[in-house]
């Protein structure tokens, strides 16, 4: 396994802002490597130190191996997506995909030939001739992944690349830059603030928040199995329970909350007295029989989403746990009264930060 780029306690400070604050990152050659994140967070720091476009205050970036740290964007094996639409609009399609080949001096009949077969890559065939404005946002955004993607750097950089999209168009294209990585083969890094974005594109997440990297895994591994209480906060509908852990035997830690006691798996870094956190994701939450519960409260409302219905529960703290259920099964219980909460055995995760 060849390793596309490795970042080494990469720090970037703007003044007194520590936008990347000792960041070691790895990624392989030809993964889908997301990086996930609050705004704010230093996830367009960490991409554009990547390619170039910001010195490190101190670490070191490596592309294959080589300490790349002081040369400019374009002596790297990089390529950089925008934002939509950094399109130039008095140019065609064609000219705006053959841009950086012209400036790279190559013969015209190689530009064409080069940009004909990028168009028909990323779906453009036959539009080499309009002008950006006769495109729709999708269609636009394959022509920044066409200028990119023809100058054959083996690092496709993509900084929100569907942020201007509307929800339907987004959805859409997010599959089809999946798709497109599988054809062309290349590493893509993808930053985005998205969950859903990230997890249908991504081989592996990594999460970003202030400057730093707090956890990376597959997207089956940060959803299901976070490590950290702020991955469990950021991906997916977690409820979070935060407390101290009054006893840790026979690998079970109980976590005294203040909506009560929960007893759950323990990990390698408990102990007694710890500050700790419980995560349990909405959906494995159930309302149940007190023989089952795992916790007790009292019945607050029922949100219809469609798919799923939430249904609301305030524990003796004041604080709320919601269970997730698929729309229309089971009852709903009156605002106020006593309900029981369950859920099995391993869902309930403990986190010590
Ligand atoms: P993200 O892409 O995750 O939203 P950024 O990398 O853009 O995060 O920003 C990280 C931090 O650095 C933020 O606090 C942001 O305000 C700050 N920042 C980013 N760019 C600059 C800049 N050019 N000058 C000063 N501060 C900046
Ligand atoms: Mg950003």
């Amino acid at each position: 396994m060849s390793i596309a780029v490795e970042t080494r306690a990469l720090t970037k400070h703007y003044g007194s802002v520590r936008a990347l604050d000792g960041v070691d990152v790895t990624i392989r050659a030809g993964e889908y490597f997301v990086l996930l994140g609050p705004s704010g967070g230093g996830k367009t720091t960490l991409l554009r130190t990547i390619g170039g476009f910001h010195r490190p205050t101190s670490g070191q970036v490596l592309l294959h191996g080589t300490d790349v740290s002081d040369q400019p964007p374009d002596k790297r094996p990089t390529g950089m997506v925008f934002q939509a639409y950094a399109l130039f609009p008095h140019m065609t399609v064609a000219q705006n995909v053959g841009y950086g080949l012209r400036l790279a001096k190559l013969p015209s009949d190689q530009i064409a030939d080069k940009v004909a077969t990028m168009l028909e890559t990323v779906g453009l065939d036959g539009l080499g001739n309009r002008k950006p404005h006769e495109l729709s946002g999708g269609q636009q955004q394959r022509v920044q992944l066409a200028r990119a993607l023809v100058l054959d750097r083996d690092i496709l950089l993509l900084d929100e690349p569907l942020a201007a999209l509307d929800a339907q168009l987004r959805k859409d294209m997010c599959l089809e830059l999946k798709h497109l990585q599988e054809k062309v083969g290349i590493t893509f890094i993808h930053v985005t603030h998205n969950q859903e974005e990230a997890m249908t594109v991504a081989d592996r997440i990594a999460l970003i928040a202030d400057g730093k990297l707090v956890e990376q895994g597959s997207a089956r591994e940060v959803y299901e199995a976070p490590n950290r209480r702020f991955t469990a906060s950021f991906v997916g509908e977690n409820n979070l329970l935060d407390g101290r852990i009054t006893s840790v035997s026979g690998g079970i830690a109980t976590v005294e909350t203040g909506g009560g006691a929960i007893s759950l798996p323990s990990i390698d870094t408990a102990s007694q007295g710890a500050k700790a956190a419980v995560s349990i994701r909405s959906e494995l939450v159930a309302l149940s029989t007190a023989e089952d519960a795992q916790i007790s409260g009292t019945y607050v409302e029922s949100v219809y989403l469609g798919l799923t219905t939430s249904h609301r529960v305030a524990l003796a703290d004041g604080s709320q746990i919601t269970a997730r259920v698929v729309s229309g099964t089971g009852a709903t219980p009156e605002p106020g009264a006593p309900v029981h909460l369950s859920w099995p055995a391993d869902a309930a995760r403990l986190h010590i930060d």
